[in-house]
């Protein structure tokens, strides 16, 4: 702990949101080093399915999904799980989950990327929240990379409202297929886009949006997340 983290625990007790002990630094966010030392965060040499990065060998699930590959800074569990509900909260992203992300995204094919895309919130969902979640996460990971971001492109056309619990992999998967719409495809016409969102869960919404940026010329569609379900 350095002397600005001393004053600032100081002034702004924080305590880990997982177990209640104090945050030593500021880098960790809403948890605490030991919290995060237990959240299983995907190693170099991690087995995972090439396709969709989901932890093990070829999970054979992913086939028709759109995109080129997934991957994700770890399990959707512990540290990283309240991480990203906190940026739901605020957009703020923590140090330590920008390096992490950093690490993810410098693993190939991913870092031959050439353009950031966020996927994009409802419009109606943007209004009441004020901000979009996956923005911070792309501005953060497109500044560090040194290449432009693009929230113009990929638009969001219909409501998801029916995207509920309750709904089969199927009825998720026709839920959002259609959602998405590229209003510029000059801009994405033979890029190779890291498309990025807070959660990889049934894969449904990036794959919608990597359709969309596929038939508007995309070369490649890499999908990045912080947590993977
Ligand atoms: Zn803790
Ligand atoms: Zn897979």
């Amino acid at each position: 702990m350095n002397l600005y983290d001393a004053v600032l625990t100081l002034v702004y007790p924080q305590s880990c949101v997982i177990c209640s002990s104090s945050v030593e630094q500021r880098r960790f966010g809403v948890a605490c080093e030991r919290c995060w030392r237990e959240t299983r965060i995907f190693a170099d040499e991690e087995e995972i399915c090439w396709k969709c990065g989901a932890p093990g060998p070829a999970c054979g699930r992913c086939d028709e999904m759109a995109f080129t590959v997934a991957r994700a800074v770890g399990v959707y569990e512990g540290a990283l799980r309240e991480s990203v509900l906190q940026l739901k909260r605020r957009p703020h992203l923590p140090q330590h989950v920008q390096r992490l992300l950093m690490t993810a995204v410098s693993r190939a094919p991913l870092g031959s990327c050439t353009r950031v895309v966020p996927v994009p919130l409802h419009p109606k969902r943007l209004k009441t929240r004020g901000f979009n979640q996956a923005s911070i996460v792309a501005e953060a990971v497109a500044k560090a990379l040194e290449l432009p971001i693009d929230d113009v492109s990929l638009v969001r056309v219909s409501s998801t409202e029916k995207y509920r619990a309750g709904l089969d992999r199927k009825g998720r998967r026709d839920t959002v297929a259609g959602a998405f719409t590229v209003s510029h495809p000059r801009l994405v016409a033979g890029e190779r886009i890291l498309l990025v969102d807070d959660v990889f869960t049934t894969g449904a919404t990036v794959s919608a949006c990597a359709a969309a940026l596929l038939d508007s010329g995309a070369r490649n569609v890499f999908v990045l997340t912080i947590g993977r379900a």
